[in-house]
């Protein structure tokens, strides 16, 4: 797959969607993408790292980031702040690299505004029951940050016509190739070839007959 700017692709899912997961192997599986790590004000979870999951800070460092004009979006989520740092999404575009936000809603949508080009992927379990199953099952969450999480389903899910493509997280292997897929064939997208198709129209325009 051979494009100059790489493709800004966001991906969003209910919590518990297995974005995480489906992230990891998209970057072992292939070279051609780089995964934003984003800052947020939310308390580091057991097994989390600074740095790694993300770059936790204090609301008020947060806030100052956002003064600076430091984050390319940011959003309020479940109480928590979460805005994605944007030096490192400029570089890696430049430098070639698809790169992966993986965000929630709100950001999308700013994503969406700022660069129309961007690619939105909403991932999804196959249904609410296996969504409610896999927040339970990793037992880092209290009943009340998954019911919260659920009611949060309930608001998102109105946003997901606003998205390029859904894919649905049912099993993984066959899940990270099609979004390898979707990103190959993205490449192609009418909106992506605006210069190609100016030197068709100015080799047209040149011909003489
Ligand atoms: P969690 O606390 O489970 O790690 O993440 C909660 C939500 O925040 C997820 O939906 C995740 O996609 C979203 N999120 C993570 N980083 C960012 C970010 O930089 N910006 C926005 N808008 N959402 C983010």
């Amino acid at each position: 797959m051979s494009n100059k700017e790489g493709i800004l692709i966001v991906i969003s899912g209910f919590s518990g969607a297995g974005k995480g997961t489906l992230m990891k192997r998209l970057l072992s599986d292939y070279d051609e993408f780089a995964l934003s790590i984003s800052m947020t004000s939310r308390g580091m979870r057991e097994g989390e790292e600074n740095g790694r999951e993300y770059f936790f800070v204090t609301r008020e460092e947060f806030e100052q980031a956002i003064e600076e004009d430091k984050l390319l979006e940011h959003a309020e989520y479940c109480g928590n702040y979460y805005g994605t740092p944007k030096a490192y999404v400029e570089d890696k575009l430049k430098e070639g690299k698809n790169v992966i936000l993986e965000i929630e809603v709100q950001g999308a949508m700013q994503i969406r505004k700022k660069f129309p080009r961007a690619l939105l992927l909403y991932v999804t379990p196959p249904s609410i029951a296996e969504l409610e199953r896999r927040l339970k099952a990793r037992g880092t969450e209290t009943d009340e940050v998954i019911a919260r999480r659920l009611a949060q389903a309930k608001n998102e899910v109105n946003y997901i016509h606003d998205y390029d493509y859904l894919v649905i997280n049912d099993n993984l292997d066959e899940c990270v190739k099609e979004m390898y897929g979707i990103t190959c064939a993205s490449v192609f997208e009418i909106k992506r070839q605006n210069e190609m198709i100016s030197e068709l129209k100015t080799e047209l325009a040149e011909l003489k007959f």
